[in-house]
């Protein structure tokens, strides 16, 4: 076992620290929000959402800015002229798909996207997906997931897609070599980052999860060990265990310190000496501290409260507790999983107020209350906020920003400080 970083406290953090349930109105994005970073992601996906205008308007507005080329997904509009008969949606569902991949042979993966209006719960996607994949493939594989904003938050999204996707893999052989399976979508170029480092740990067979291609899906098997880069990715854990891969419990790769002992984890699962490690990870430790350095007088001291939204709250509240001295008035998550978070909530300051759930009035209230230097929420919620005098961070840039690893602890700690600095002027 290498044990160069040690980085395990002596108190047990927030492990058995009490969490505040909130059950109420919600303010968040639904999970078809995952299909602007996942359709980058998967570089021959199509994303065909299958919805009403709203959802159409939400992906145009949310994705609208940031397309440079073709788009990748689209929205099937399922309207009220269409519940005359289930059998009409299903027969136009089919002429689209057709039209789509007639038109755009490069597509080699179609996720079919469910969403919330009741004229298309009643639709069976699972059936349609089936029904296509048999007629497209082996050219094209049709999926299905739901990305519906009921009772979900817009990291979901990600999930469900994942998790749909996780019964294609091929099966690994009972007695292949022990692999790594890095599993969450992660920019590319934070990708590449990760790579280099397992390589030069000496861990060869090493896969991501969702490839940049359908046709470099990894095998999971037995002998797969995953790491989770994502905090919001339970059901995707869940289906890969039920395929045999055991999960490497670790921090996520969020700051130096949690980028340290994730890689740490894989190192110790696949015998990695602490020279090793330490000879490897030192330069992009060295160059973290550095930047954030540069950060931390703008950052120490600073009180944040954060809204439920993205799921990644918890463990950028430790990195920003630990790494840069921020005070942590509030830290809400949508969904705690305890067992997924449990190295994270080992690592919180004691005494760290928690809460699950949303009860967007009693938050604002507590919010408001706390009066903190900077308050993470969603959209909706910031503007309102930004009025009132408070300075707000969207949780929805945590996800579309390159966020992980060493080389990428300066942006992230810059993403708290830009709007700090901010306010500072507008004061001044
Ligand atoms: S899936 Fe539901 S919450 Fe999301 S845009 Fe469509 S109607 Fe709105």
């Amino acid at each position: 076992m290498s044990a160069v970083i040690a980085i395990r406290p002596e108190s047990k953090g927030c492990a058995d620290a009490p969490v505040l349930r909130e059950r109420g109105q919600r303010e968040v994005f639904c999970g078809l929000t995952g299909i602007i970073w996942l359709h980058r992601k998967i570089q021959d996906a199509f994303f065909l959402v299958v919805g009403s205008r709203t959802c159409a308007h939400l992906i145009q507005s949310a994705a609208g800015v940031m397309i440079f080329a073709e788009p990748r997904f689209a929205t099937a509009i399922i309207d009220e002229r269409d519940l005359a008969g289930l059998a009409d949606c299903n027969d136009e569902l089919d002429r689209v798909v057709t039209r789509l991949l007639e038109r755009r042979p490069e597509i080699k993966m179609l996720f079919l996207v469910g969403s919330c209006p009741s004229e298309v719960i009643k639709l069976d996607l699972s059936r349609a997906a089936a029904r296509l994949s048999g007629r497209f493939s082996p050219n094209v594989r049709v999926l299905n997931y739901s990305g519906s904003g009921i009772e979900t938050t817009f990291t979901q999204g990600e999930d469900a897609c994942l998790a749909a996707l996780v019964p294609a893999l091929p099966a690994a052989a009972d007695d292949a070599p022990a692999s790594l399976l890095v599993v969450g979508a992660l920019a590319d170029v934070v990708e590449d980052q990760f790579a280099r480092l397992f390589k030069q740990l000496g861990i060869e067979r090493v896969r991501f999860f969702p490839p940049r291609h359908a046709n470099e899906l990894p095998e999971v098997g037995p002998n797969t060990r995953f790491l989770l880069a994502q905090p919001f990715l339970a059901d995707t854990a869940r289906m890969l265990e039920a395929r045999g891969a055991k999960r490497l419990a670790a921090p996520f790769p969020l700051g130096s310190e949690g980028t340290s002992a994730w890689l740490q984890a894989a190192a110790d699962s696949f015998a990695v000496d602490a020279a090793t490690f330490d000879r490897v990870t030192a330069p992009g430790r060295q160059r973290a501290a550095a930047a954030l350095a540069r950060l931390r007088p703008q950052l120490a001291g600073k009180r944040v409260f954060f809204f439920p939204d993205s799921q990644l709250e918890i463990p950028i509240a430790r990195f920003l507790a630990r790494e840069l001295g921020m005070q942590l008035v509030e830290v809400g998550t949508p969904y705690l999983h305890r067992q997924h978070l449990a190295e994270e909530l080992a690592l919180l300051p004691e005494g760290t107020a928690l809460s699950e759930g949303q009860h967007v009035d009693n938050q604002l209230d507590r919010c408001r209350a706390a009066q903190p230097d900077i308050v993470v929420c969603g959209l909706g919620l910031a503007n309102p906020l930004e009025a009132e005098g408070l300075t707000t961070k969207w949780a929805i840039e945590l996800v579309f920003t390159p966020i992980h690893g060493f080389e990428q602890a300066g942006d992230l700690a810059e993403l708290f400080a830009r709007p700090l600095v901010r306010r500072m002027k507008l004061v001044a």
